[in-house]
């Protein structure tokens, strides 16, 4: 891999912005400009913050961390799914180690803290001709000071003030996470995935859960989630026994 996009690089590209419509489609247009691999945008606001499935993620004003990093993995995009599991890893452990507090990983993509939803994480890719990857994009809501009040109607998400009482500078948690994610990223280049299944599996709310996987609305299998495959495949076991694997490009899968 390109040593440039490790360690001390994720932090040296950080590009604020006082607003941006989306983090991540910011990065895009970035990246297809020829941005280097480990730039960073950061938004104070996003006025239309994206989730999966052009789901909303609300993004208030300084209530939290918005960003996204532009990345250029030089792997085969048979393995792109593994960007999002190693990003919440990484996330799950940055946060973990910033407040002591246990987060989990809810199938894909989410970070829960006691039953709710922290921070969530949207990647999204542009593949080359050849079939590799050209570039990611990865983005990162972290709540970190929002109150009941500033999540209205929300009622399955908080924040790290909610959970620890303690107002978290932005600055260090996005340190926390770009160490933890500089880490995770180039040790999956040199290694693999291996090492990061076993840690997405060890923090996983998901395993052991009853999951009814939906196309569009459709339900189209339910089962127990059992284990991740190699690549990163969710493996549902059903009534009959069958398993069957799941990754989560168009399909979405209900658990927690
Ligand atoms: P999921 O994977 O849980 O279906 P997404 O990853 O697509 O959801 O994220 C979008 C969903 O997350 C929204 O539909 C909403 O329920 C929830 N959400 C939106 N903003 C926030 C936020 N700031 N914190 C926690 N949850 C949020």
């Amino acid at each position: 891999m390109k040593m440039a996009e490790t360690g001390t690089i994720l932090h040296n590209q950080i590009q604020y912005y006082e607003e941006l419509a989306s983090t991540n489609l910011k990065a895009l247009e970035l990246a297809k400009q020829g941005a280097a691999g480990g730039t960073v945008v950061v938004a104070v606001r996003q006025t239309a913050g994206r989730g999966r499935m052009r789901r909303k993620w609300e993004s208030p004003e300084g209530k939290g961390l918005w960003f996204s990093m532009i990345l250029r993995p030089t792997i085969a995009a048979e393995y792109c799914a593994q960007i999002t599991l190693l990003a919440a890893v990484a996330a799950a452990q940055a946060l973990q180690r910033l407040t002591d507090k246990n987060f989990s990983i809810k199938w894909p993509n989410d970070i829960m803290l006691d039953g709710k939803k922290i921070c969530g994480i949207l990647a999204e890719m542009a593949l080359a001709a050849d079939g590799s990857i050209e570039y990611a994009v990865v983005g990162i809501g972290i709540n970190i000071n929002m109150s009941s009040e500033d999540f209205g109607a929300l009622l399955t998400a908080t924040s790290l003030y909610l959970a620890t009482g303690i107002e978290y500078e932005h600055e260090q948690v996005l340190k926390a996470f770009l160490d933890e994610f500089s880490l995770l990223y180039s040790h999956w280049h040199s290694c693999g995935f291996a090492s990061i299944r076993q840690a997405w599996l060890a923090n996983s709310c998901t395993l052991g859960q009853k999951v009814i996987v939906k196309d569009n609305d459709t339900e189209i299998y339910s089962g127990i989630a059992e284990d991740m495959d190699d690549y990163g495949s969710l493996l549902v076991r059903n009534a009959a026994g069958k398993i069957e694997s799941f990754d989560f490009g168009e399909i979405s899968i209900r658990s927690c």
